[in-house]
């Protein structure tokens, strides 16, 4: 089996249940509290172990942090590529409103001590076929084309997403996976069919997130569309995240696309329907 190198973030969550989002000036009190494990990085890690997929997920934490260490240690992740570093560990202000939506505030802190020293000597790991990124760890320009020279496949998350990204060398990504937002910001387009065009163009392999109306796929394997599951929502924090971890340890397993694409749908129904990010994401016996 071989393994997926996951160069991404390691945040803490600290998620607030709000009557509704705090307005400017506004000081609101929060319905409830829980701190839990996140990051989109380390969400995709775990979606891609608990789908059963050898992963190794390269990042840094506070190096005082001992409490993450302990949960991440209980995750049973490899830990061979987490380095504690000199900054804070990097953390999320989550607010989820009663509808179930979410709004995210991000400080990168460790998240941003990615090395060109480390990059390099963890990609000319010949066990590894698959590289992952997203966009909340520095270095990833950098992380991409020393992934293609060293002959790795790339699957892009880029978020969170601004128009700058279109700069990255696209070409070398495999299969990039964009909700409508970022297809937009990416593409320049608003329209979903003309936006799946030009990312097309760029890349071999676009998939399209369109959170309860399924997914769009347009790449070397044809066109798909797999409509969502129905199901109630509690919070889609990590729904992104879960899809991409199971499509992701589904086509390394050799799945073909469109079977990769259901199971990685299925997947992600079970994620909105439980509160909380690496809490939500389902093992692989879960999704049937
Ligand atoms: P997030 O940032 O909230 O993790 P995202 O914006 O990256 O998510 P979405 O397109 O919202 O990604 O969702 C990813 C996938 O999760 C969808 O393609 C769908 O399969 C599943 N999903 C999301 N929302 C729902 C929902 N309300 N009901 C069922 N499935 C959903």
């Amino acid at each position: 089996m071989h393994t997926v190198l996951n160069f991404g973030s390691i945040n803490i969550d600290h998620v607030y249940q709000v009557d509704h989002f705090v307005q400017p000036g506004e000081t609101s009190s929060s319905l409830a509290y829980s701190k839990g494990l996140g990051g989109k990085g380390l969400n995709q890690t775990i979606a891609i172990q608990r789908a059963g997929a050898r992963v190794m997920h390269v990042g840094h934490v506070g190096a005082d942090d001992a409490w993450l260490m302990q949960e991440l240690i209980a995750l049973g992740l490899n830990m061979d590529a987490i380095v504690g570093v000199n900054e804070a560990t990097g953390h999320a202000i989550i607010q989820v409103n009663r509808e179930g939506e979410n709004c995210i505030l991000l400080h990168a802190g460790a998240n941003h001590c990615m090395t060109e020293m480390e990059i390099n000597a963890l990609l000319g790991d010949t066990e590894v076929e698959w590289v992952l990124l997203q966009n909340e760890t520095n270095a990833i320009d950098i992380i991409m084309r020393a992934a293609h020279d060293h002959g790795k496949k790339i699957m892009f998350n880029p978020a969170p997403c601004h128009a700058g990204l279109a700069a990255l060398p696209l070409a070398y990504v495999h299969t990039l996976v964009v909700n409508e937002v970022e297809a937009a910001q990416l593409s320049g387009e608003e329209n979903i069919e003309r936006a799946l065009g030009v990312l097309r163009t760029q890349c071999d392999n676009v998939v399209l997130t369109l959170g309860a109306d399924g997914v769009r796929y347009s790449g070397e394997a044809g066109g798909f569309s797999v409509a969502a599951q129905k199901v109630e929502v509690v919070d889609t924090t990590a729904a992104g995240d879960t899809f991409i971890g199971y499509y992701l340890a589904s086509i390394a397993a050799g799945m073909a696309v469109e079977q990769a694409l259901i199971r990685a749908t299925k997947a992600a129904a079970i994620t909105v329907t439980r509160l909380g990010a690496v809490s939500a994401i389902p093992v692989a016996s879960e999704v049937i």
